[in-house]
């Protein structure tokens, strides 16, 4: 299987290159040349099968032969036996039709963790393979940089740098980043919001020269390899709700398209999905791009599900790609009008478009009476992500007679304040994480400055 890029205009690559380059050269994100599909017989066979075997089967006809015999399984088995659940990703009920599957049982508790503890040994494998090294740099809102600490802490090949905006992130999540002792992750706190963050790290990828002596990689979810652990689990739910002869709507909470388009690519597989709903928050563009077709940037407002505060949803480009019948050139010409505000999508590919996806939005105020609601009908308490999912979940449960999936993305007791503001309950962290606010941090603390970063990073990289 080889990558090509939605830009059309970079060579393609096999699955290894593709999982190190992340981004293409053109500015493009990299998607299969084609999509393989799992018959009706294969999918019968994944639904009394283990997460891990589900894993394999599903991610080997992407990997072509980067991997020796045996090495998937190997890294798939190390990579969820941290796991705190022995499902890994259980499906709990909370009506007759409609389901929540918690993804939060990793070790940062965030559903970051499926995707990242497996790439992060693909990572080590092919880097300590080919001899090189990399410095993976990234900007996070909270829960991917705790992931790809937690991912990369203690290997050899890499060095971690991330940045994350100071005093806007959960004590929890800032404690994840900063108490692991692994002397090649950086937790670096930077005086200004998420998008200043972000700023850095782009401006860091077009610095040529820099960005060459230290081999940066990038590990957001723009990175395949991150996509397609992703899809793992929604073949791991349809089938146990009965997939291939039921199926399932899923409802995802999501922000940067990166987790619904694993439901998407799921469906071109061959799993049966009868509709992906994207739930947003009051940040709501991609909401807006499906029901009205123009895609246009506002001012992103701050929520209590602080993950999905987004106004440039990065993978939206990749379903675009096949919307436009994966003409890069089209794909190109769109994206250069992101900079001046958003652009407007065909009638032909709004109506592609509409087969697969459906959308809805959650105020804030919906989000914390859904926390309550749920707690008060199920004892459960949800995170502000999955509460936007689970009251989405609700109005399509009840058009509906199906089995309804909303993704649980985030353990409640990563966002603390918001649980128990709306359910007056305090969410326990998992005993998996006692100690972590006792243990001592580690931090730099900067301002907003490009020399200040780069000069931090060429005296602690290990190149
Ligand atoms: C990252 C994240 C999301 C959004 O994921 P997308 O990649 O934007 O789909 C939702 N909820 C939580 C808890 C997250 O950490």
């Amino acid at each position: 299987m080889k990558y090509v890029s939605t830009r059309g205009n970079s060579p393609p690559l096999e699955f290894d290159q593709t999982t190190l380059a992340g981004l293409a050269p053109d500015g493009g994100l990299y998607v299969p040349e084609f999509w393989p599909s799992l018959s009706s017989e294969a999918l019968e066979d994944l639904a009394a099968r283990s997460y891990e075997e589900v894993a394999s089967a599903v991610m080997a006809p992407f990997v072509g032969r980067a991997f020796a015999p045996g090495e998937l399984e190997r890294l798939i088995h190390e990579a969820y036996q941290a796991f705190g659940h022995a499902i890994r990703c259980p499906l709990v009920q909370l009506t007759p039709n409609l389901f929540l599957q918690e993804l939060f049982h990793g070790p940062t508790l965030a559903f970051k963790d499926l995707a990242l503890q497996l790439v992060g040994r693909m990572f080590d494998r092919f880097l300590t393979r080919s001899g090189q090294r990399v410095t993976i740099i990234g900007a996070t809102s909270g829960d991917t940089g705790s992931a790809a600490i937690e991912a990369f802490k203690g290997l050899s090949s890499v060095d971690v740098f991330i940045l994350f905006p100071h005093g806007r992130v959960s004590d929890i999540q800032r404690r994840q980043m900063t108490t692991t002792r692994a002397g090649n992750v950086h937790a670096i706190a930077v005086e200004a919001d998420f998008d200043a963050c972000q700023t850095l790290v782009k401006a860091m990828f077009n610095d040529h020269k820099f960005r060459r002596e230290f081999g940066l990689a990038a590990v957001n979810s723009i990175n395949w390899a991150r996509i397609l652990a992703q899809i793992v689990y929604y073949v791991f739910a349809g089938v146990a709700l009965g997939a291939p002869r039921r199926s399932p709507v899923f409802v995802v909470p999501t922000g940067n398209f990166g987790d619904v388009y694993a439901g998407y690519a799921a469906r071109r597989l061959g799993l049966p999905i009868s509709q992906l709903v994207v739930a947003t928050n009051q940040n709501d563009i991609l909401d807006r791009v499906l029901r009205t077709g123009r895609y246009r940037m506002r001012n992103v407002i701050q929520s209590m599900s602080p993950s999905m505060d987004i106004q440039i949803s990065s993978n939206f480009e990749r379903v675009l790609f096949d919307a436009y019948e994966r003409d890069g050139q089209a794909i190109a010409a769109l994206m250069g009008q992101v900079a001046d505000g958003g652009f407007e999508i065909t009638p032909g590919a709004r109506s592609w478009l509409s087969r697969y996806f459906a959308a809805d939005s959650c105020s804030e105020q919906e989000t914390g009476l859904e926390i309550r609601r749920t707690n008060l009908e199920t004892g459960r308490l949800i995170c502000p992500h999955t509460a936007v999912g689970v009251a989405v979940g609700r109005r399509v449960a009840k058009e509906t007679s199906g089995p309804v999936v909303a993704l649980a993305t985030a353990h409640p007791a990563k966002f603390p304040d918001a649980v128990q503001e709306w359910s007056d309950r305090w969410p326990r962290l998992p005993q998996s994480m006692a100690g972590i606010m006792d243990a001592p941090e580690r931090v730099l603390r900067i301002a907003p400055r490009l020399e200040d970063i780069q000069s931090i990073i060429r005296a602690e990289s290990n190149i």
